[in-house]
């Protein structure tokens, strides 16, 4: 029957799955590994923690043949901290407990534990590899399962044409990062983005080249962007970039870069330079909105007005309604580092309207500074006053 294996010398040999067989004793071990060998490559540990020490260093092994009384690290222990442990190879290892033919006490607690089957001492040769096999088969049938989940969730996830994320993506991120800023009173700004002209584009030079420059700037669209940023193509030529903690005069240098990268692609066709540029639509919380949906809906008027104004530019709110920043005066209470900022750079009118909440937030700051002084105190009771008196 093996002939037809071992025949050929030419024939690639095909590694045998690694088992692993952990008992304190070298007899058991023998007769395991003698029963094992002509389907699976054994490896031997003589007590949990030396079988810890090789299931860490070699992540080929299958299976794994366990004795339960043994020094330093016991079966329950060594399964215990398999199931605990964070990697998933680790969780669904099978685990094949050898026992005597009569301890139910100690089967239930490796059950408990998470051994998935058992062996007796003398159980035959036939049965033990009929077990193995049909857990080796059950293990790697999971771990295809898992990848292709996950697969399937990446192909959700993404625009199969230029792999960028998908609006169904877009909106997931998007709206988590935009909770995140609304949170922490930040900035978050959202840019919408068309190819100008590409349906002369695509009339001219074909559909095919048409793709070609979708994925091209794809590409640099997301080489341009930080890594908190988010793009996504969300239409044929259409795409979206969304960038938190980002202000309005972040945004404009990140539109004009975008920009700029785009025109200068070089995209060539039978020895001929095709001109590729974009428009964008800014918009920015909070001033333009604070959800998502308002946000691109301003985007999107805004990205209209860039083409309206001659394309391969962008458009953004007017100045006038934001400061130098882009920060809503009135709005939104700086931070007490970005506070102490604007002090230094002089933008006072700025602070003005935040001081009585930024007095306020000082005030434990003080109280611990009045616990660690041993002499002078501040009055932080007249600092309350003052900031009540701010308010007004
Ligand atoms: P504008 O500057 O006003 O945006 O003009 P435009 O021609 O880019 O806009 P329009 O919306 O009229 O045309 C978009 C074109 O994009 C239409 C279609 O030919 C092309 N397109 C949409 N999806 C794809 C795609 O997946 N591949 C290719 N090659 N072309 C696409
Ligand atoms: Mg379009
Ligand atoms: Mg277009």
């Amino acid at each position: 029957m093996s002939e037809g294996f071992a025949g050929s010398s030419t024939e690639v040999k095909k590694d045998k799955p690694l088992i692993l067989i952990v008992d304190d004793s070298p007899t058991i071990r023998m007769s395991l590994k003698r029963a094992v060998e002509d389907e699976f490559q054994p490896l031997e540990a003589e007590d949990g923690e030396v079988a810890w020490t090789l299931l860490l260093q070699d992540a080929d092994i299958e299976l794994l043949i366990t004795d339960l009384t043994m020094p330093h690290l016991d079966g329950f222990g060594l399964i215990r901290r398999l199931r605990e442990n964070h990697a998933a190879r680790m969780q669904n290892l099978p685990v094949i407990v050898v026992t005597g033919a009569d301890d139910t006490a100690a089967r239930e607690r490796a059950f408990h534990a998470g051994a998935n089957d058992f062996l007796t001492k003398d159980s035959d040769r036939i049965e033990l590899l009929a077990r193995l096999r049909a857990h080796l088969k059950l293990a790697q049938t999971i771990r295809q399962l898992e990848a292709s989940q996950c697969e399937l969730r990446e192909q959700a996830n993404t625009d199969a044409l230029t792999g960028l994320a998908n609006r169904r993506f877009f909106d997931e991120i998007a709206g988590k990062e935009l909770s995140l800023m609304r949170r922490q009173q930040d900035y978050f700004s959202v840019l919408m983005i068309d190819i100008d002209h590409f349906k002369t584009v695509n009339d001219t030079y074909g559909h095919p080249i048409g793709d070609e420059i979708l994925k091209r700037v794809a590409a640099t669209l997301s080489d341009n962007l930080r890594e908190e940023d988010t793009v996504a193509r969300i239409g044929g030529e259409e795409f979206v970039v969304c960038s938190p903690a980002t202000n309005r005069l972040a945004s404009i240098v990140l539109a004009e870069r975008l920009r700029k990268a785009v025109e200068s692609l070089m995209i060539e066709f039978e020895g001929q330079r095709i001109p590729v540029t974009i428009s964008l639509g800014i918009a920015l919380r909070p001033l333009d909105g604070d959800d998502l949906q308002a946000l691109l809906s301003v985007a999107d008027e805004r990205l209209y007005r860039a083409k309206q104004d001659g394309r391969n530019r962008f458009c953004v709110a007017d100045k006038a309604s934001q400061d130098d920043d882009g920060f809503a005066v009135d709005r939104i209470c700086p931070r007490m580092d970005t506070a102490l900022a604007m002090i230094r750079h002089g933008n006072l009118h700025r602070l003005k309207p935040h001081l009585s909440t930024l007095l306020q937030e000082l005030i434990p700051f003080l109280e611990l500074v009045n616990q660690q002084s041993a002499g002078a105190k501040v009055d932080v009771g007249r600092m309350r006053e003052i900031a009540e008196n701010l308010k007004e």
